[in-house]
């Protein structure tokens, strides 16, 4: 069974301080690899304006990027490229398949080839995908699935959920990380 993580965020400051803590994880992860490649992916669940784009920008953020974060809605992806804390370059390919009628027109797209063989390229590779459900079959496993729980009463203290799946080895090695004090 998949080990999960789940953290409530009454206000958008703690999903950026929650998000923070991920974001560490995620740089540990990273900084461990022996060679200087690796590939890391992660779906971004929930309804519109749960606050996947936000969190993506956030964690971007507290990975070291200084640039802007458009949301992927038109153009289903955007490339951010980016030195880590340890001076390492991290492509990040950011998914928002929210428009997507059919898995095709991403085949079409050669969208589908930023998932093939990351972990043979020589590159560090971080792969963010909204609306993943879209994809239908066509996506790799991810190594972590976050859903994002919107509140329908928004006055409760515990407004917000951030539920964190790690699916894969490597996902579960990131989400250790969160529980190691
Ligand atoms: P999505 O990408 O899931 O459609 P967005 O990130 O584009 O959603 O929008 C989420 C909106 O909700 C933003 O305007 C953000 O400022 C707001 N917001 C309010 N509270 C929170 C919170 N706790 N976490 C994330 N976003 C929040
Ligand atoms: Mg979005």
């Amino acid at each position: 069974m998949a080990k999960i993580n789940t953290i409530h965020c009454k206000d958008e400051t703690s999903t950026a301080v929650a998000v923070k803590v991920l974001s560490q994880a995620i740089l540990k992860f990273y900084a461990d690899q022996p060679k200087n490649a690796a590939s890391l992916f992660v779906s971004l669940d929930g309804d519109l304006g749960a606050g996947k784009t936000t969190a993506t920008r956030y964690l971007l953020k507290a990975m070291g990027y200084g640039g802007k974060v458009k949301s992927p809605t038109y153009s289903l992806c955007e490339e951010h490229t980016f030195q880590l804390p340890n001076h390492r370059e991290l492509h990040v390919f950011h998914f928002d398949l929210y428009r997507m009628q059919s898995p095709s027109e991403w085949q079409e797209a050669g969208l589908l080839e930023h998932f093939d063989h990351q972990d043979g390229q020589d590159r560090l590779t971080l792969c963010i995908i909204e609306w993943p459900q879209k994809a239908e079959h066509t996506l790799p496993v991810m190594d972590l699935a976050i859903t994002l729980a919107h509140p329908s009463e928004p006055t409760s203290e515990l407004a917000r959920a951030i539920e964190i799946a790690a699916m894969t080895a490597k996902g579960e090695a990131i989400l250790n990380q969160l529980s190691t004090p």
